[in-house]
């Protein structure tokens, strides 16, 4: 229902190549994390599944459908990016008005109590004190900033997610913990969940399966233990270790 299929798919911006003849099979309510080297083709990757870019060849079908055409917006997934991009403006929850959590809800013309009943739903699922609903982002932590911005990808409930390394302004211990809780939340909603990183301890700790990147292409996958026993090459066991 709700998996992705990419097929053949390449991607080049002026000449310079991020994504070559990829494909990809992902199972509707599937953890993938994608892992690779900077410029390895990662987050366009996740911008062509999204409809931030548009795909130069091959095909993209989200949920069995073709994909290609799909504006950005219409296709049923949702974005966290690196940056967050919490709206500095607007606090975290206002019900009556546009705030951090409820635009998205707004824009679909919810009603207030509709509104206020979701947001306490996602807020309690991601562990996001309603006493933290009247600040702004910047008046939050780095893992309280997290935990809203996958609050606000949660309202919606589009069925697959997409995350851009949305842990790497975390410290080290608030990171463990996020990638447990990330897991939970993903267990609970059952949604596809393509999670993308350069560091493999965070695939370790999440994946259902790992998917390896370089180039523009994918280079091998499989589960960690999959891929231990039977690494196609040796970039792939350098990069294991880099563990
Ligand atoms: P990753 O997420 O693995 O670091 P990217 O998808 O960001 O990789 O980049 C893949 C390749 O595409 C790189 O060579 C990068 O420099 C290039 N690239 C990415 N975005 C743009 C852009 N907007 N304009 C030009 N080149 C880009």
């Amino acid at each position: 229902m709700n998996g992705i299929s990419l097929v053949n798919v390449s991607k080049s911006y002026n000449g310079i190549t991020a994504l070559s003849n990829l494909n990809l099979q992902i199972a509707s309510g599937e953890f993938v994390v994608i892992v690779g080297p900077s410029g390895s083709g990662k987050t366009t990757l996740l911008r062509c599944i999204a409809g931030l870019e548009d795909i130069d060849q091959g095909e993209l079908f989200i949920g069995g459908i073709y994909s290609n055409d799909i504006k950005v917006g219409k296709r049923p997934v949702q974005i966290i990016f690196q940056s967050l991009a919490l709206w500095p403006h607007m606090k975290v929850m206002e019900a009556n008005k546009f705030s951090n959590l409820t635009l998205g809800l707004k824009v679909r013309n919810w009603a207030v109590d509709q509104i206020q009943s979701r947001i306490s739903k996602v807020s309690k699922r991601v562990g996001l004190e309603d006493s933290l609903h009247s600040r702004f982002p910047q008046q939050l932590s780095g893992g309280q900033q997290q935990r809203v911005a996958i609050a606000r990808a949660l309202t919606t409930d589009p069925g697959i997610y997409l995350m851009d390394e949305p842990m790497s302004n975390l410290d080290p211990i608030t990171r463990v913990n996020m990638r447990q809780e990330i897991k939970r939340i993903h267990k609970e909603v059952s949604a596809t969940t393509l999670y993308v990183t350069h560091n493999i301890n965070d695939a370790f700790a999440m994946a259902d399966r790992i998917v390896m990147m370089d180039e523009g292409t994918v280079i091998q996958t499989g589960t960690r233990e999959e891929l231990k026993s039977n690494p196609l090459n040796e970039w792939v066991v350098d990069f294991l270790n880099s563990a």
